[in-house]
C-alpha cells in the first residue's frame, strides 16, 4: 500500500457544525429518506401539491406575517444585512408567509383555492435540547383560497392519516377556537382586567405579556402560573353563533373520520395570524418537547401581506420529532443493503464490471461496486469478501479473470445456509436481463 499523499503538511484544525444544527448521518437518514416518501404518498392521495420557496426572505416578511409579538421576531431570528445591497434579510423561522407570499406574488388562488405542502429547514435561534434545535425541518401543508370548516378538517384528518401511516401510536389532538377579531378583542379585554387583578402572580414574562399580547400568557409554561391561567377568561365563551358553528362542523367532521379530538381552551398557539380553528397534535413519549404538530386557520394573513382578503388554513410538523418518536416506538425502515457487491480481483477489469453493472442497474438491482481506499490496486479477496458481507448484499459477484476471459461473472450467495453459500454459479455478461431477477429481492 502506497503511503497516502500529505496535500499541505499543516494539521488544520478541525471545523464542527454550528451550535443546534445537526448532521444527519446514515444509517438515521434512512428513516427520514423514508418519511418522505410517506409524505408524498399522503400528500398525493389528498391532492396537496408541492412548492418549494426560499430558505432567505426579507425580515418585514416575518416581522408582518409571523407577528412582532411573537417569541419568534422578538428573540428567535437569524437576521443579517445584505453585505452588497444593505437589504435586511432572515432565515425562514417558518413556511407560511413564504407561501403566502408566494400565493400572492404568482396570483396562485386567481383561479380557485389551491392545496399545498412544503418540507424544509427552518432556522430559530432557541437553546438547543432534546426536540429543539437552531436548524430543524418542517413539514407543513397549507390549503388558500378555502373558507369552510371541511378544510380545517380535512387538514387535521391528513396530519392523523399520516401518523397512522408511519405506524405512531399515542398521538392526541388538541382543538380550541380562537373565533374571529371582535371577539378576540372583547375576550382580550377581560382577559386583561383578569390579569391585572392578579398582577402579583405574573412573572416578568407575563407582565410584559400582558400589554403586547395577553392571549400569549395563556400559553405559559411557568408552573408557578398555572392556576392562575386555568381560571382565565375562556375565549370560548366569547364566541358568536357563526365561530362556534365552524368549531362544531370541524368536530362533527373529526368524528365522522375517527379522529379522536379534546377541547383545549388553553391552546391558543405562538403564532398572531390565527382565527377560528387552532390545534395540535402532541405525545407524552418525549418530554417537554410534545407538540409534534400545530396549526390553524389564518384568515387575515393574506391582507396583513398585502394581498386580496384570503381565507387560508395550515399546520406545520417538526420533523425531527415526529421521527424521535418513530425511533423510540421501534418504527420506520432499516437501511436498505444492497443486492450485489461485485467483487473485482483486477483494476484492469473495470470497464467491463461497471458497463455490466450499469446493465444490472437498469434492470432494477441494487449494486455495490468494491472500491480501494487507496487507489493502488483493488485489495485481496479475503479483504473484498469482508467488505461484501459487511455491505449487507446477498450477492458476491465475482469479476474474476477467467470467468471475464468466458464473457461470464461468477455469482455466489453470501447469506442463507452452508449449501447455498458454498456454491458459485455462473451466468454470461450479455444476458444480464435473464437472469439479474434472481438477485433482486
Ligand atoms: P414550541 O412551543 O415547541 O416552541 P412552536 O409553537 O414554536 O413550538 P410552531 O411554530 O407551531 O412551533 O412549529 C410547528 C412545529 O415545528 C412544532 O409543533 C414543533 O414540532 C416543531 N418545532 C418548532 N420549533 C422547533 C425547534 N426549534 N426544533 C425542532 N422542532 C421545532
Ligand atoms: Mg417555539
Amino acid at each position: 500500500m502506497s503511503e497516502s499523499v500529505r496535500y499541505t503538511g499543516v494539521k488544520a484544525e478541525k471545523l464542527i457544525a454550528v451550535k443546534g444544527m445537526n448532521d444527519i448521518l446514515p444509517p438515521d437518514s434512512a428513516r427520514w429518506e423514508w418519511f418522505e416518501d410517506t409524505v408524498r404518498s399522503v400528500m398525493s392521495q389528498h391532492s396537496y401539491r408541492n412548492i418549494r420557496t426560499p430558505i432567505v426572505e426579507p425580515t418585514a416578511l416575518f416581522v408582518r406575517g409571523t407577528g412582532e409579538t411573537t417569541d419568534i421576531v422578538e428573540k428567535e431570528m437569524y437576521s443579517f444585512e445584505d453585505r452588497l445591497n444593505g437589504e435586511q434579510l432572515t432565515l425562514r423561522p417558518e413556511n407560511t408567509p413564504g407561501v403566502v407570499r408566494a400565493a400572492i406574488e404568482h396570483n396562485l388562488t386567481y383561479e380557485g383555492g389551491k392545496r399545498l405542502y412544503y418540507m424544509g429547514p427552518m432556522f430559530r435561534h432557541e437553546k438547543p435540547q432534546r426536540g429543539r434545535y437552531r436548524q430543524f425541518y418542517q413539514l407543513g401543508a397549507e390549503a388558500l383560497g378555502f373558507g369552510g370548516p371541511e378544510l380545517d378538517a380535512e387538514l387535521m384528518v391528513m396530519a392523523h392519516q399520516l401518523f397512522a401511516r408511519l405506524g405512531l401510536r399515542q398521538v392526541r389532538v388538541e382543538l380550541n377556537s380562537l373565533g374571529i377579531p371582535v371577539e378576540r378583542q372583547a375576550h382580550r379585554s377581560a382577559l386583561i382586567a383578569y390579569f391585572e387583578q392578579h398582577r402579583e402572580v405574573l412573572d416578568a414574562e407575563a407582565q410584559r405579556r400582558l400589554l403586547t399580547n395577553p392571549l400569549r400568557i395563556l400559553d405559559t409554561k411557568n408552573p408557578a402560573m398555572q392556576a392562575l391561567v386555568q381560571g382565565a377568561p375562556r375565549l370560548l365563551d366569547f364566541l358568536g353563533e357563526p365561530s362556534l358553528k365552524h368549531l362544531d362542523t370541524v368536530k362533527a367532521l373529526l368524528d365522522a373520520c375517527g379522529v379522536g379530538w379534546t377541547i383545549n381552551p388553553r391552546l391558543v398557539r405562538g403564532l398572531d395570524y390565527y382565527s377560528h380553528t387552532v390545534f395540535e397534535f402532541t405525545t407524552d413519549e418525549l418530554g417537554a418537547q410534545g407538540t409534534l404538530c400545530g396549526g390553524g386557520r389564518y384568515d387575515g394573513l393574506f391582507e396583513i401581506l398585502g394581498g386580496k382578503p384570503t381565507p387560508a388554513v395550515g399546520w406545520g410538523m417538526g420533523v425531527e420529532r415526529v421521527l424521535e418518536l418513530v425511533k423510540s416506538q421501534g418504527l420506520g425502515s432499516a437501511e436498505p443493503v444492497p443486492d450485489a457487491y461485485a467483487v473485482i480481483p483486477q483494476a484492469a477489469s473495470l470497464p467491463v464490471v461497471m458497463r455490466t453493472l450499469q446493465d444490472l442497474r437498469a434492470v432494477g438491482v441494487t449494486v455495490q461496486m468494491h472500491a480501494s481506499p487507496t487507489g493502488d490496486g483493488m485489495g485481496s479477496m479475503k479483504s473484498q469478501f469482508k467488505k461484501a458481507d459487511a455491505s449487507g448484499a446477498r450477492y458476491a459477484l465475482i469479476f474474476g479473470v477467467d470467468e471475464l476471459a468466458q464473457a461470464q461473472v461468477a455469482v455466489k450467495a453470501l447469506r442463507g445456509d452452508p449449501a447455498q453459500t458454498a456454491q458459485q454459479q455462473l451466468y454470461p455478461l450479455a444476458e444480464t436481463a435473464v437472469w439479474a431477477s434472481r438477485l433482486r429481492q
